[in-house]
């Protein structure tokens, strides 16, 4: 049976949450691929209104496994208290319905400690992280210094693993940032209160994949954060420390094997980003402001304000690219009913040139954009629910896009719950 990717396009915050809870409908599981807590994905349904950090969005729909891969990193802690929220507010969560690998890389204390040091070490040259501990756990992974899931219920291999990756972390944490050292009793009292709750939930989560695909199920991977965060093909090194691009699901879903057959490639009307790093199209002032209050631009995540401006067809082109989407879904569009033209960065200029090409960061910080202008429609569109039967000039912006991006929209959202769609 087929698998799908539901993916970001741009620099995150697309609307992929709002687009997983849509098409969980018809999938027998739902993974989480990469990423930590620092993903912010909101979901609007009849349970109310969401931030999802680490669940996946399937969590809502009946009969879905929901999986945090092994590509995944899970602060335990976090993990705990989403999970008694959404109780809280009626929705089932069961060893049956989430699954998490055995294999995911466990964020502890020290980790977001070491991330929020390093932020206030760099002061203005920061990242703009989270500071949810999500690039010292990365680096720790690949540094083969990483705790694992399934190390919870092996107590006696964790004590030992964790006091020889403790000696280690306090060398950086005492020695680097003049902190005291973290005690190994803490950190196993901590992993004991917030893991006991989870240890019915992790196992072998690509077995689990493997027997739901045999079974005939469709499986959707889901992306946290935009192609433009990818760690290899973003705005290094104002990325995240992991893969949001369709190609790595298979991989961090725990299915190596598994190919991907449908890419959804999620996109904005227009530009966001939070966080630090170039990002040619940005507007400032009361444009920008018109907007972000338009759009209700402030993370999901951490009510950061987030940058805005408008569609960028060089950034998006590259990210259909490397994400391989297939098809695309725009959200958002009815937030640029209130303009009377509606901005389109068509190209960069770069040393005197145009060009279409999106550069390597250092370029990409001394990029201009060119921008042109579209009609704007100029009234409500969000109770539209077919595609001809929104405004003409609302209509032709999308199949502009759709000729300029190279790939068929058929989703067009025009508000943030779940039926707020046309599927064309
Ligand atoms: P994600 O991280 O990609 O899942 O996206 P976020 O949840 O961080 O940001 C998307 C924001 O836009 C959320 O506040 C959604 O509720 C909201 N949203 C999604 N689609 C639409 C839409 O079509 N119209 C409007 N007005 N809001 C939307
Ligand atoms: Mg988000």
């Amino acid at each position: 049976m087929a698998t799908c990717a539901v993916v970001g396009i741009n620099w995150g915050d697309e609307g992929k949450g709002r687009m997983v809870d849509l098409l969980a409908a018809d999938c027998g599981a739902v993974v989480r691929y990469q990423g930590g807590s620092n993903a912010g994905h909101t979901v609007i349904n009849q349970y109310g209104k969401f931030a999802l950090n680490l669940l996946p969005s399937g969590i809502f729909t009946e009969g879905v496994i929901n999986v945090l891969g092994n590509g995944t990193v899970i602060d335990l802690e976090h993990l705990c208290g989403e999970i008694q929220k959404l109780r809280a507010a009626g929705v089932k969560i069961t060893g049956e319905n989430l699954k998490i690998s055995d294999r995911a890389i466990l964020v502890f204390p020290f980790h977001k400690a070491q991330d929020a040091l390093e932020e206030a070490r760099l002061k203005d040259a920061k990242y703009g992280s989270t500071k949810r501990g999500i690039g010292p756990v990365y680096g720790d992974k690949y540094l083969k210094k990483g705790i694992m899931a399934g190390e919870l219920l092996l107590p006696e291999y964790l004590k030992a693993h964790l006091q020889g990756v403790l000696e280690w972390k306090n060398l950086t944490i005492q020695n680097v940032y003049g902190e005291k050292p973290y005690e190994l009793n803490d950190m196993l009292a901590w992993a004991e209160t917030f893991g006991a709750p989870l240890k019915e939930h992790i196992c072998d989560t690509g077995k689990v994949l493997h027997e739901a695909h045999r079974a005939g199920k469709k499986i959707l991977f889901e992306a946290q954060l935009g192609a433009l965060r990818d760690i290899d093909f973003g705005i290094y090194p104002y990325t995240s420390s992991s893969s949001p691009l369709a190609a790595y699901a298979p991989i961090g879903s725990g299915a190596p094997d598994m190919k991907v057959d449908s890419v959804v490639g999620v996109v904005k009307a227009y530009s966001s980003c939070v966080g630090e790093g170039p990002f040619v199209a940005e507007w400032f002032g009361e444009d920008a402001d018109a907007l972000r209050e338009a759009g209700g631009e402030y993370g999901a995540a951490t009510g950061r304000p987030r940058r805005v401006g408008p569609f960028d067809l060089v950034a998006t082109r590259y990210g259909v690219r490397v994400q391989g989407a297939t098809e695309l879904a725009l959200t958002k569009l009815d937030v640029l009913s209130y303009m009377e033209k509606i901005p389109v960065c068509v190209a960069y200029e770069l040393n005197s040139k145009r060009t279409d090409e999106f550069p390597i960061t250092p370029m990409l910080s001394a990029a201009k954009p060119i921008v042109e202008y579209m009609e704007g429609w100029n009234c409500d569109i969000s109770s539209v629910r077919e595609f001809k039967d929104l405004p003409k000039a609302a209509r032709e912006y999308v199949l502009f896009l759709e000729k300029e991006l190279c790939c068929p929209i058929p989703y067009v959202s025009v508000g943030a719950s779940r039926n707020d769609i046309i599927l064309r």
